[in-house]
């Protein structure tokens, strides 16, 4: 009998890359999003698919979904910093209520449930790589409290689940990843640096640009989540592109490969942001035979492709996302 797996977050940069994942697999993908953040070009595609269906929903209210369940991927939360800041209470219900509703459906169907977690669990980092058994380093009341923290509370929740009701879960902490589909205005470096040398302006890098991060590309990212959720592991595992840049040579490979006259400007480092970040990823590989495949350079490719085939209009705007009509409904 055909599978049937419950997206949530469908209609953001990585839910709405599961969707395909899934439909591809020959999945019957059901697919929720409350479009705060997600947009529903990302997924339209697949609107004309049988095995496809569409609920416009606020999971940190009460979930129903008809018949039967088999998974849950439960990825819809905001994830950059802006966001954070212009939606904190938001991204604190996502991550603590709509996880107890998916949990709570997850076990009312027998479902198998995956979290989507992530590398902000480990803070600023004061081990290096970071490795699953890594506590972590979070200021609970900083900017970025409101989305590390509700994550933190999401794998305890999600433990609970499973070692009190027994039910079947799954949690991948995602590191930094990129490609189509990011929201160009969310802030995050990816999409502002591309944006910042298409439109012409000076690429902006915050703080002396000596942060690292590690990026991974958005088809490695989904065949590791794909590979965890069918294996029997409920702790969780890192998936992420080990290969380390500061974010001053990443502007440089930008301008280079934009093929632009672009300078750098420097600004402010935002609070708490951290200062390196790698994952070690020798649990991913041992446990699902998983490693990343695209370099840096071939994903950055179709990744500016994707901005290139914006509209001019979308590549000036300055955000399209009004947060405050979604909320106050
Ligand atoms: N960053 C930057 N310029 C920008 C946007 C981001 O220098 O215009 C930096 C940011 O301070 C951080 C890194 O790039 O050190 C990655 O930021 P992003 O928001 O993409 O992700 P996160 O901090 O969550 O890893």
């Amino acid at each position: 009998m055909q599978k049937r797996i419950l997206i949530t977050g469908a209609a953001g940069f990585l839910g709405s890359h599961l969707c395909d994942k899934f439909i591809d697999e020959g999945y019957h993908v059901i697919a929720m999003d409350n479009l705060i953040t997600g947009d529903l070009k990302n997924i339209e595609h697949l609107f004309k698919l049988e095995n496809f269906e569409f609920y416009h929903h606020d999971v940190t209210k009460f979930v129903h979904v008809a018949g039967q369940l088999d998974y849950i991927l439960h990825f819809a939360s905001p994830a950059s910093p802006i966001d954070y800041l212009k939606i904190p209470i938001q991204t604190l219900k996502v991550g603590s209520l709509g996880t107890h509703n998916l949990l709570g459906l997850a076990k009312e169907k027998n479902a198998r449930i995956l979290i989507a977690s992530t590398s902000e669990i480990y803070g600023d980092p004061l081990v290096h790589p970071q490795t699953e058994a890594y506590f972590g380093n979070v200021n609970t009341i900083g900017p970025r409290g409101v989305y590390d923290e509700a994550k933190r509370f999401q794998e305890s929740i999600t433990m609970a689940y499973h070692r009190f009701h027994g039910l079947e879960t799954r949690i991948v902490r995602i590191f930094n990843t990129y490609g189509p589909r990011m929201r160009l205005n969310d802030g995050r470096v990816i999409p502002a640096f591309i944006g910042q040398a298409l439109r012409g302006e000076d690429l902006t890098i915050f703080g002396d640009g000596l942060q690292t991060r590690s990026f991974c590309y958005v088809s490695d990212q989904v065949d590791g989540i794909y590979k965890l959720l069918l294996s029997d592991y409920s702790l969780p595992v890192n998936i992420g592109n080990p290969h380390e840049i500061t974010i001053k040579d990443f502007a440089e490979e930008i301008i280079a490969l934009t093929n632009t006259e672009q300078k750098v400007v420097y600004k402010e480092l935002p609070q708490d942001d951290p200062l390196q970040r790698q994952p070690d990823i020798s649990l991913a590989k041992e446990l699902l035979g998983w490693e990343p495949k695209v370099d840096r350079s071939e994903g950055m490719k179709s990744t500016l492709d994707y901005f290139k085939s914006l509209s001019e209009e979308e590549l000036f705007k300055k955000d399209h996302k009004d947060f405050k009509k979604h909320i106050l409904k």
